[in-house]
């Protein structure tokens, strides 16, 4: 085994301390917690950085990208309100942690990734840990026609505006969180849509974040 995808005691104990620095800054979900307590952040690091992995920020992974900090995914993930068994689309693997945090709680992740050589990296790492994630090259805001309907979708982007593909390939009853570009331009208000029967979107706010931004079409960039 590549000794950077040990998980070592060491780990283990750092893990349970980011857990309960969640919990201090209320993230309530046991289930939650238990999938971030569960998945080595590490090992999606560059090994540089693992003495820094569990510490509740987010971090460079090339490609001009970033994983996600804790919290953001944490915080992500319960607004999805993950149900064992529920097909979840992503858009944005990044590093492919929150893709695994969503595995970890049982549910059939389906991620994509516009950026090709991070889409590679990803998936090569992904391939050796105990996961199931469906990793696809591709344009987010296109979302997956050929594994629709999805109960959940969760973007890791800020998006300008609720992509209507994807609103399309939602259930009814089915719930997007979306980090969705404010009016002055300085980041994302996080939003929670919920596909009603009539096939309206009930909208709820949940506070302000910082995300690198959904951008169009698959690229080398
Ligand atoms: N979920 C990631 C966070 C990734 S940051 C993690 O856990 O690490 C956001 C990611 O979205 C970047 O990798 C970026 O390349 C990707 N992205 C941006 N626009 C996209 C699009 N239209 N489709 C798919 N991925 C996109």
């Amino acid at each position: 085994m590549n000794t950077h995808l040990e998980d070592n005691y060491r780990h283990k104990g750092l893990r349970k301390q980011l857990v309960d620095t969640l919990r201090t800054k209320g993230i309530t979900d046991e289930a939650v917690l238990n999938a971030i307590n569960e998945v080595p952040r590490h090992v999606f690091l560059d090994s540089s950085f693992v003495e820094l992995a569990y510490q509740d920020k987010a971090f460079p992974i090339g490609s001009g990208q970033t994983i996600s900090q804790p919290h953001t995914v944490a915080f992500q993930t319960q607004l999805l309100q993950v149900e064992k068994g529920m097909k979840v689309l992503e858009i944005g693997t990044g590093s492919g942690y929150q893709a695994c945090v969503l595995a970890a709680l049982g549910a059939k992740v389906f991620s994509i990734e516009r950026q090709r050589n991070l889409f590679f990296k990803t998936k090569e790492i992904l391939e050796q840990l105990p996961f199931k994630v469906k990793t696809f090259l591709g344009d987010g805001y296109e979302g997956l026609p050929t594994y629709q309907p999805f109960d959940r979708i969760i973007i890791t982007a800020g998006a300008p505006s609720i992509p209507e593909a994807l609103v399309k390939q939602m259930k009814t009853g089915g719930i997007m969180v979306i980090p969705m570009d404010n009016a002055k331009g300085d980041g994302q208000t996080m939003l929670r849509v919920t596909k009603m029967d009539d096939g309206s979107l009930k909208k709820e706010e949940f506070g302000d974040f910082k995300f690198v931004p959904m951008l169009k079409e698959i690229g080398n960039d």
